[in-house]
């Protein structure tokens, strides 16, 4: 078998076993999506946007199947602080939260009057502020929702505020925002641009964003190119590495920008997630499949 691991600095060799192998636990999606670990259910949740279901990996099992379906053409996933499953739905353009008696709230669906695209991916912060991605992918057709003109007329991040309901621009310079995830501290917020997807030479990056106390952003310069495919979803783990999708597999930076190696999947990543007890096993969504890999470092508590 082939090795999944490709050392490109030599700081990656503890980070991965050599003999860490990449384990299938599900096949069968069309577009795999949106992982989100819960602990005290050793669960995993992740969407299935063009079959319109969500999914659930039983970890003390090693049992999958339907969580939800139809699921609004739900993208990405979180737990908040509270232990409740936050989506991005495509089809209701709307952000909504799954409270313990498992009825659905929505949180965010219209600015300033107007109907969002399509959220595609979110992070909560520890005071409960939800930031999340509004790109255009899920109006764009109806492959991956419900076909639709966008009424902003632009694709934002935005910043939730899920007590008041206020909603603001976090920042408004991007031209596909996608994947997103805080450092441990959370004092940065690395934030993927999919714009090569729709402009030639558009961007294909991870910009790094500082975060104030009130919880506006400041920076954003580019923090890392992406040499194979599109960074779409990303996490870190608690030593503040970003750990992120890509066209051939997972690609880890360092925070000083090197890159420090790659997990080689056989399907292209959408979107990673750390799970297990000890949040050392990372969970892979990789087009049709679920991939897991047991790694030498612990995700940031940060889910
Ligand atoms: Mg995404």
């Amino acid at each position: 078998m082939e090795p999944v691991r490709e050392i490109m600095d030599g700081r990656f060799a503890r980070l991965v076993n050599p003999h860490a192998r990449l384990d299938l636990l599900y096949t069968g999606c069309r577009w795999a999506e949106g992982p989100a670990y819960f602990p005290a259910h050793r669960a995993l949740v992740w969407s299935d946007i063009p079959n319109d279901r969500m999914l659930r990996y039983d970890e003390a099992t090693g049992q999958a199947g339907i969580f939800r379906a139809p699921a609004g053409y739900a993208n990405g996933n979180a737990v908040d602080r509270e232990g409740r499953l936050v989506t991005c739905e495509h089809g209701g353009r709307r952000v909504t939260r799954t409270e313990h008696d498992g009825t659905l709230t929505v949180l965010a669906e219209r600015f300033e009057g107007r109907r969002l695209n399509s959220p595609n991916d979110l992070v909560v912060r520890a005071d409960g502020t939800i930031y999340f991605t509004d790109p255009a992918y899920g109006i764009d057709s109806d492959y991956e929702g419900h076909k639709a003109e966008p009424e902003i007329g632009a694709c934002h991040l935005y910043r939730l505020d899920p007590r008041t309901g206020a909603l603001t621009i976090a920042a408004g310079d991007f031209v596909r925002p996608n994947g997103l995830a805080f450092s441990p501290d959370e004092t940065l917020l690395y934030v993927a641009d999919t714009g090569a997807t729709h402009v030639e030479d558009g961007p294909r990056h991870i910009r790094r964003f500082r975060v104030a106390e009130d919880g506006g952003l400041s920076g954003g310069e580019v923090f890392a190119v992406c040499a194979a495919g599109l960074f779409d979803g990303l996490r870190l783990d608690e030593e503040g590495r970003i750990w992120t999708s890509a066209g051939d597999g997972v690609h880890c930076y360092d925070p000083d920008g090197t890159l420090l190696g790659k997990i080689h999947t056989p399907e292209t990543v959408a979107n990673v997630c750390f799970g297990g007890p000890k949040r050392n096993r990372l969970y892979i969504c990789a087009t049709t499949s679920l991939y897991a890999i047991y790694v030498s470092v612990n995700g940031a508590r940060t889910l």
